[in-house]
């Protein structure tokens, strides 16, 4: 593989840069590339209003084809379009679950009438979306989902709860995954349904985290409705159309995540500088397998995209999803054994977490969600490396 820029690609960087160069200024530039993952509560409304000016210049979802506004750009440049984001200090995306999961997943299983309705307004980042998979039973075990829908005249009407649903609160769509067929088990009988959030049978209850924010929730539908062609693909066939967002949900947005992973690694060997940690040979140690671990992470992500020609990951990326997920963990107990002492202390009441002490609270929560370590093993275990697959239980 060529990791060099061609000329195509150099043009392109270019472009992005220059325009990421003129726009991140003012109340954007002074977020400071804030608002990412764990910390997405932070600047939501400037956030936002970003997300119009990203918009307005055709620079929200540049990989969905041109025929549904997007710019049909190649993996390549939305590698490029990552890292020169990250590098540009841009704010944290509002729309993430929009442009890379239920927009995909409308392009490839909507009809037309649904894909007329709902990209463009993802695209023009004025309708978000949250995600209605994990259930109180129903998380690595999805097809454990109990959360039912029936149909009432022109109407879907469900019924159940959803629970760690992320920007539930700022949403004003959920993809919904649930039971249709009574009495039916596991995969079988399930639908993929779009449910407005602004109605009375849904309650939207916000969960703190260690973090001391609340970025996920516990969703309650009770008798809340939606029209009867909100399904996505047929009804009954839920399962196959669930799949699809997953393998969406670890594609090319990797590459940015794998950037600031770096520029927060160097902070790190910045600090350790300053309070002298950077001269104990162990933290030395530990911060150079850190780099060294992150240059693995950068080239496997860019060996499994690049055999891809669409949004959909190929099981592979379960091994950077791993890998990524479980190096940033490490680098938050890094980060604390560099900050000594520092690291127990908070200010502001009851407390208000540094970028670090967010961090290494914050990653645990990422070998959990978007498959957990475990699942992550398994999937490379059966559809990698092709070992026989885990024992099931009887239900299965
Ligand atoms: C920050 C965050 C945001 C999230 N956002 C969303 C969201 O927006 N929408 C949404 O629907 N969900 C969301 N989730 C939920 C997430 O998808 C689930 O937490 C995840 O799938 C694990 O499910 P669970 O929590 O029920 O744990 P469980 O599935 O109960 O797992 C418990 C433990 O058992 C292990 N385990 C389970 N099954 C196996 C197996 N077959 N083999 C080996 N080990 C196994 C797991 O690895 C884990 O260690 C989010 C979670 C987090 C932490």
């Amino acid at each position: 593989m060529d990791l060099r820029d061609r000329p195509e690609d150099e043009a392109f960087r270019k472009e992005i840069r220059g325009w990421l160069g003129a726009h991140v200024v003012g109340e954007f530039a002074a977020l400071g590339g804030r608002g990412g993952s764990g910390d997405e509560t932070f600047g939501f409304e400037v956030r936002l209003e970003w997300e119009h000016v990203l918009a307005a210049d055709g620079w929200t979802c540049i990989g969905w084809p041109e025929t549904y506004g997007g710019r049909g750009a190649p993996i390549a440049h939305q590698v490029i379009f990552n890292e020169e984001y990250v590098k540009a200090g841009a704010p944290g995306r509002v729309s993430i679950l929009g442009e890379g999961l239920i927009g995909p997943t409308l392009i490839q299983y909507g009809t037309k009438e649904q894909k007329d309705r709902f990209l463009p307004p993802i695209r023009r980042g004025t309708e978000l979306w949250c995600q209605g998979y994990s259930e109180p039973n129903a998380g690595s075990d999805l097809a454990n989902v109990q959360t039912r829908a029936e149909r009432d005249g022109d109407e879907w009407v469900v019924t159940g709860q959803k629970v760690w649903t992320s920007l539930a609160h700022q949403s004003d769509w959920c993809f919904v995954v649930c039971r249709t067929e009574p009495g039916s088990l596991r995969h079988k009988g399930l639908s993929y349904l779009l449910v407005p959030m602004d109605q009375e049978g849904v309650e939207v209850r916000p969960i703190q985290q260690l973090t001391r924010t609340s970025e996920f929730n516990e969703v309650f539908f009770d008798g809340a409705r939606t029209a009867a062609d909100n399904v996505v693909g047929d009804v009954g066939d839920g399962w196959r159309v669930a799949l699809a967002t997953l393998a969406f949900e670890r594609g090319v947005g990797l590459l940015g995540h794998q950037l600031s992973f770096r520029r927060e690694l160097d902070r790190l060997v910045a600090m350790a500088r300053v309070n002298g940690k950077a001269s104990d040979p162990v933290i030395r140690q530990r911060l150079a397998r850190s780099y060294a671990e992150l240059e693995i992470l950068r080239f496997n992500t860019l060996r499994s995209l690049s055999g891809i020609d669409g949004p959909a990951a190929p099981p592979e990326a379960s091994i950077s999803k791993l890998f990524w997920a479980t190096w940033h963990r490490g680098l938050g107990e890094l980060a604390l054994d560099v900050m000594g002492p520092a690291g127990m202390v908070t200010g502001g009441f009851p407390y208000d977490l540094d970028e670090f002490q967010r961090t290494f609270l914050f990653s645990r929560s990422e070998t959990i969600y978007g498959g957990s370590n475990e699942i992550q093993k398994n999937i490379i275990g059966e559809r990698v490396l092709g070992l026989p697959p885990e024992p099931k239980g009887q239900l299965r």
